[in-house]
């Protein structure tokens, strides 16, 4: 099929020319001397927190593809174990059928085009469908052709909560609304499921025990029997200065609220940043330093948007292959390429003191809605992308254990 790519259209991460994986980092730069932002990709720590997601979760595992949709990073996931890809578009799940022909592909975006319900449906396999209004229900049954085998799972909107973005803000039926499209629904449904998002970066475990007793008072009050209870995702990843829990609290939780469900109800998760964020750095370059202001190639419009406005901090350090670095630090200021004076990242980025043009700065834990933001904008998308297999600048409690007894 012919795909017509619209101009401006972000250039997709290119190889370097010579595409042997680098053992690390330090070797990625001092080989390439990169003067594009590298993505350095870590499929292994995918892998390996896949599998520790897996071991600990008490359910099926859905990959939420929005956070990172390389190829790499998917293959790497699959590895790891899940066969379960939460899309939210066509485009999405196009992409996951052409590399998983097996996979089992949960269309969860609660407003979709009927065009891509008809594909979906039709052309790609896909069962599961998820809604919070009567109107897309309808839109599912007549795309559908209210056919077998169709899963319906209805989203549920959270009370704000603790996480780092809110995504109830947008999506997901009140409480006594959600109890009404679930007896609508079931009828329609081989399976019927409740589904929930308590936001993304969600640090408090508590969080999920909560909106899972809110789920079995929904269920409740429906009055039909509910096959699955999707908790989501959002659990939470260390940054710099921000240590979650670790993973066996939030599966602790989750256990806790699960047992006021009713017997025999079916856990699915939707985790993307767990599984993804330790699997990418960026390696960007400084073009001009001006006191404590360091100009670089890579900005909010490019990997670096949380570091923007939302003011996430990243693991960072200074490469310099041909030269030892000031053993003094000091704070920086980060500025992207583009010309828009939005396009600055406060950090404190510390550094050492004698940073200067030319040199390159690693920045870690960027493997979720890094690449995935990228945009094409003033002409800045030239990334590269490589692999290494070294650790990632930092890791999460409860995701090393099978690190250690992989490696
Ligand atoms: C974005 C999203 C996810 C993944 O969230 P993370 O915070 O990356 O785990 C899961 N489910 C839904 C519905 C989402 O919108």
């Amino acid at each position: 099929m012919t795909q017509i790519r619209p101009r401006g259209a972000v250039a997709p991460l290119r190889r370097p020319a010579a595409t042997a994986r680098r053992a690390t980092v330090d070797a990625v730069v001092a080989s390439l001397r990169p003067e594009e932002p590298v993505h350095c990709l870590r499929p292994h720590a995918v892998s390996d927190a896949a599998r520790a997601f897996m071991a600990a979760f008490p359910g099926d595992v859905l990959y939420a593809v929005k956070c990172n949709a390389e190829p790499t990073m998917l293959r790497a996931i699959a590895a790891g174990g899940v066969a379960h890809f939460d899309c939210a578009s066509e485009a999405e799940v196009r992409l996951v059928r052409s590399l998983f022909p097996e996979a089992a592909i949960h269309f969860m975006h609660p407003v979709k085009s009927r065009g891509a319900i008809r594909a979906a449906w039709s052309q790609h396999g896909v069962r599961d469908f998820v809604l919070d209004t009567d109107a897309e229900l309808t839109k599912i049954l007549q795309e559908t052709g209210d056919g077998d085998d169709l899963g319906l799972v209805v989203r549920l909107a959270l009370p704000k909560g603790n996480a780092a973005y809110d995504l109830s803000g947008k999506f997901g039926a009140a409480p006594a609304e959600a109890a009404a499209l679930l007896r609508a629904a079931r009828p329609h449904a081989a399976r019927l499921g409740l589904s929930f998002h308590v936001g993304s970066q969600c640090m408090d475990p508590s969080a999920w025990t909560r909106a899972l007793a809110l789920a079995a008072q929904v269920i409740a009050a429906s009055g039909v029997a509910v096959e699955v209870v999707d908790v989501g995702g959002g659990f939470p990843v260390a940054y710099p200065g921000s240590e979650p829990p670790p993973l066996a609290a939030f599966m602790d939780a989750i256990r806790d609220g699960a047992a006021l469900l009713p017997q025999g109800v079916r856990l699915w998760a939707e985790p993307g940043r767990a599984l993804v964020a330790g699997g990418a750095s960026v390696v960007v370059q400084v073009q001009q330093r001006r006191g404590d202001a360091l100009y670089v190639n890579d900005g909010v419009y490019g990997a670096l948007s949380d570091a923007g406005a939302p003011g996430f901090r990243f693991p960072h350090r200074l490469v310099r292959p041909d030269a030892e670095a000031a053993e003094v630090t000091r704070t920086f200021t980060l500025f992207g390429p583009t010309c828009d004076s939005a396009d600055v990242m406060r950090g404190p980025w510390t550094l050492p003191a004698d940073v200067a043009e030319g040199d390159w700065i690693e920045i870690g834990q960027l493997g979720a809605y890094g690449t995935a933001l990228r945009t094409a904008f003033n002409g800045f998308d030239r990334a590269h992308v490589t692999e290494v297999s070294d650790s990632p600048m930092l890791t999460t409690a409860g995701y090393e254990a099978v690190a250690a007894r992989a490696a």
